[in-house]
């Protein structure tokens, strides 16, 4: 069945960003402090966005923390999306204070009236609007015609909010169909792609602690991204949000997605491992964090086999007894004391 890839999704404006269209796939994340806090909500936009954040979102439960939007908007580079359940008076007041995109679902803010008047002001400071359908809220009418979570009471959902909207011709409408169990959101990504060409939002909700919750989160995201499908992403973590991005970072960058600076190739060592190979990837690991160039390291245990196992990799070092190489695409060039190894690749990396 055919499928809108995210080539041929509609393109929607947050901010600066451009999402869908075959734009770079989003990454994004969202604050764990109380937005009525303006200090430590901007403190962690912050963070967020030296790691590479680049959308955050907040929550919006009271009228402080929409009034907070104003004053944390112009200490923050990235645009900020509001998070907001039921409360559409609170959904105004966010967008006269600057907020770049809307996270409600438009079926919970009741009356037609107050749809409309939220829509409006939408459409007025040009602010987008996602809609969230999450496994674990489906209405239950819905529930009750489709005999339970599934894939196409989740499309059915997301059809009766998106009905509202279009019926008001609002069109810079985002979608995310999150659920926690993995092939149930990879059912209802799928699902909607082949339904609707709005960008998606993709994630898997809930995922659980940063171990398991990586995890699960690279093989929902890995299964849905690698089909075409997805716009933007987030990783949910019980975590630090900045552990969030790394992770939704290095899943984009696995898929050769996006690229994000460095990547590190090693090899998993076996019998013929002759250095502490393990700390050396972990030390060159570090020692190139912060390089934003696009390069590709390979930390090899022995020189036997290790260049050519890496082939493809920019630049490598392959530990052996007492001696060591390095390698530029698989191809030697120069030999050097095991003790040397690790200066002599840093200062190659320098000059590349
Ligand atoms: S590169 Fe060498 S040490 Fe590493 S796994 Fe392969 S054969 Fe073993």
């Amino acid at each position: 069945m055919k499928i809108y890839r995210r080539e041929e999704t509609r393109v929607v404006r947050i901010k600066d960003i451009a999402i869908g269209g075959g734009n770079p796939i989003a990454v994004q994340s969202m604050t764990n402090t109380k937005t009525e806090n303006i200090e430590e909500t901007v403190s962690q936009i912050l963070e967020l966005e030296e790691v590479g954040c680049e959308i955050a979102r907040v929550a919006v439960p009271t009228q402080e923390a929409a009034r907070a939007i104003e004053k944390i908007i112009p200490r923050i580079h990235i645009p900020l999306v509001a998070d907001i359940h039921f409360d559409y008076k609170l959904a105004l007041l966010a967008i006269e204070n600057g907020v770049n995109k809307l996270r409600i679902n438009p079926g919970n803010i009741g009356s037609r009236e107050r749809v409309q008047t939220v829509v409006e002001k939408a459409k007025r400071y040009k602010v987008p609007i996602r809609i969230g359908v999450n496994a674990g809220s489906i209405e239950k009418s819905i529930l009750d015609e489709y005999g339970g979570v599934n894939a196409l009471a989740m499309l059915e959902s997301a059809k009766r909010h998106i009905q509202i909207l279009e019926d008001l011709e609002f069109y810079d409408i985002v979608i995310s169909l999150k659920a926690s169990q993995v092939p149930l959101a990879i059912d209802a990504y799928h699902t909607f792609a082949c339904n609707y060409n709005y960008p998606l939002h993709v994630g898997i909700t809930e995922a659980g602690t940063f171990y398991k919750g990586t995890i699960k989160s690279s093989v929902g995201l890995g299964a849905i991204l690698s089909q075409g499908i997805g716009d933007t992403v987030r990783v949910s973590l019980s975590d630090n949000p900045s552990k969030e991005v790394e992770c939704a970072k290095h899943v984009l960058q696995s898929l050769q997605l996006r690229k994000f600076g460095v990547e590190i190739i090693s090899c998993p060592t076996c019998g013929r491992t002759e250095v502490d190979l393990i700390e050396l990837a972990k030390r060159i690991e570090n020692a190139t964090k912060s390089i934003k160039k696009d390069i590709r390291i390979a930390v090899m245990g022995c020189i036997v086999n290790g260049p050519g196992e890496a082939r493809e990799a920019d630049i490598g070092v392959a530990g052996g007894k007492n001696e060591g190489l390095i390698f530029k695409k698989g191809e030697i060039i120069k030999k050097v004391k095991e003790s040397e190894l690790f200066e002599t690749l840093m200062k190659e990396i320098e000059n590349m």
